[in-house]
């Protein structure tokens, strides 16, 4: 299908190039930053995101995967060597029925807070979960706010994994800003927040309830392996959106591009964001079309990096919380009570973290998460 892909991509591009014109931009870029109501932030925003990814999270991932090479006895890791358990470990097994996943997470929301602990319990009760998977059930998990009566329902598809402990803490991140929001805000509209705000709530409560994981993994070298491979994740995951990012605003920037120019520009990017230790030898073509396998990049053009910003805000939250907890989680609730009556710079303020790219504060960011990786590892 690669050719196929690269047909209706350079009828989007085109097409989209045209709308932007009609509107009296320059291009599709300009346009849809527009068209996505991004008011705080710009273009050059994303381009000093870029650029801080890749200089303070590159270096790191390249570190974690020198150290995965080496605990695999591997002369070079191929892009096979990276979804693997390093040490051959079976998968985590953190809960075994629904009942005793639904029961140790209220636990671990009522370690955090006992109020996020309840809200899942009520939840439960009466009917607003739909956790397990099940034949012929729609894949995905989401929180969806009810609107009358504030209280969310939360879909998602559990199956024994440890994913499932990270979607259900997400979802409940959501179920939590939609409760508060809607006991603070009357006017339906002003309470949903666009992503870049939204998921730092989601995936800032992943990280604090980290601490809280115990609970699902009682031996401590599985709930180490659970810690790291998070924070591992992470890390993966800002220059994965960075490359996207970048991508499109080339895309968009020169829309007279062929399928051959844009093929040799995702490679020079992703270049720049992956590490050479990942010898891709033999998988040249495979390379050139990676990109096709990104469904936003046709469907929602420039929805992506709101997902780098929200993760920087939620490691901020994280590292408030390690430094303070009663204040940190002061400063979570307390920014959920806007909803999206503030700019987003003022949400984050609230919050007790930053609407920050620069170098220097994504760089202290790192830091702050290699040195958690450390003490994991000790
Ligand atoms: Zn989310």
């Amino acid at each position: 299908d690669q050719s196929a892909l690269d047909d209706l991509m350079d009828k989007l591009v085109a097409l989209r190039h045209q709308v932007a014109l009609n509107a009296d931009f320059k291009n599709f870029r300009d346009y849809q930053f527009a068209a996505l109501h991004r008011f705080d932030y710009g273009p050059q925003d994303c381009e000093a995101f870029h650029q801080s990814i890749r200089e303070k999270v590159v270096p790191l991932t390249t570190k974690r995967l020198e150290k995965r090479r080496k605990e695999m006895g591997l002369e070079t890791l191929r892009p096979y060597d990276l979804s693997v358990d390093p040490k051959n470990q079976p998968a985590l097994s953190p809960f075994k029925t629904s009942d005793e996943f639904l029961e140790k997470s209220i636990q671990c929301l009522n370690r955090i807070d006992p109020s996020f602990g309840a809200l899942l319990a009520v939840m439960g009760q009466d009917g607003y979960l739909d956790l397990d998977s099940r034949k012929g059930k729609a894949p995905g998990g989401f929180n969806y706010s009810l609107n009358e009566s504030g209280i969310p329902f939360i879909y998602m598809n559990a199956s024994g994994r440890h994913q499932d402990i990270e979607t259900m803490i997400h979802e409940a991140g959501h179920a939590v800003h939609a409760l508060i929001d809607a006991q603070h805000i009357d006017f339906t509209p002003a309470r949903s927040t666009p992503a870049e705000v939204a998921e730092v709530a989601s995936m800032g409560l992943e990280l604090i309830s980290m601490g809280a994981w115990d609970i699902f993994y009682p031996d401590p070298q599985d709930l180490k392996r659970a810690q790291i491979e998070k924070l591992e994740d992470i890390l993966a995951s800002l220059p994965a959106v960075a490359k996207v990012d970048s991508f499109q605003h080339w895309l968009y920037l020169n829309p007279d591009h062929t399928p051959e120019t844009r093929a040799q520009k995702w490679m020079e990017i992703e270049d720049q964001y992956s590490s050479r230790l990942i010898d891709q030898t033999g998988y040249e073509d495979l390379r050139k079309i990676v990109w096709q396998r990104i469904l936003h990049i046709f469907e929602v053009p420039f929805y992506y990096v709101e997902y780098g910003f929200a993760q920087l805000g939620a490691v901020a939250l994280w590292r408030h919380y390690l430094q303070d907890p009663q204040k940190a989680l002061e400063a979570y609730k307390s920014f959920m009570q806007y909803g999206y009556t503030l700019t987003i710079p003022e949400l984050y303020e609230k919050a007790g973290i930053k609407f920050d790219f620069s170098p220097q504060y994504i760089g202290e960011l790192m830091d702050f998460v290699e040195v958690q990786l450390q003490k994991l590892e000790d």
